[in-house]
């Protein structure tokens, strides 16, 4: 029996295996997500990882801390830059279920971030391509590398079902849709 080869990524030629790691990292803001649902919040998730460690978690909670800026964004960035004693992150990826507004686009642009992983697209506010392009625009210093459609059906769903559950009361926007 041959030895299990070690470090290379064996028959997948070394190319790591990042679409794995992605949808593993956006499971965890799914469940962050989660929270900003059962505080009555648009269920939202965001997490912050560098060198496969999370720096930092969010989620969506503007009601509750009575704060415009408290996106899973938002809350996942100010985590991590606290935690590292910096407000820079250059080399650290997000993963956030939503596609970014204008706000956490423009946040994400000021940290550094090198990667953001998206899950569901907002063609109502979308600041990565859907209404704005600020995330990949070539217009700024900082590029920031920009990949939507991560789980985008499962995070597109928590939107709908907690839309759904909402215009059983009251009406109430939706539209949120899914890409991949
Ligand atoms: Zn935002």
């Amino acid at each position: 029996m041959m030895p299990a080869g070690r470090g290379l990524g064996g028959a997948h030629g070394g190319a790591p295996l990042r679409d794995e790691d992605d949808a593993g990292w956006m499971r965890e803001a799914l469940l962050l997500a989660q929270r900003a649902r059962d505080m009555g919040e648009v269920p939202i998730g965001a997490v912050l990882v560098r060198d496969g460690e999370v720096l930092g978690e969010g989620w969506n909670c503007p009601i509750t801390r009575c704060d415009p800026s408290a996106h899973a964004e938002i809350m996942a960035l100010r985590a991590a830059a606290s935690r590292v004693g910096n407000y820079r992150l250059p080399g650290a990826t997000l993963y956030v279920t939503l596609e970014p507004c204008v706000m956490c686009a423009g946040a994400i642009l000021h940290v550094r971030l090198a990667r953001v992983v998206f899950g569901a697209l907002d063609p109502k506010g979308g600041a990565a391509g859907s209404v704005f392009a600020v995330l990949g625009t070539e217009r700024l210093n900082h590029r920031v590398e920009v990949q939507g459609g991560c789980l985008g059906e499962a995070c597109g769903e928590v939107l709908q079902l907690f839309f759904q559950e909402r215009r059983r009361d009251s009406a109430g926007p939706s539209g949120y849709q899914t890409v991949g």
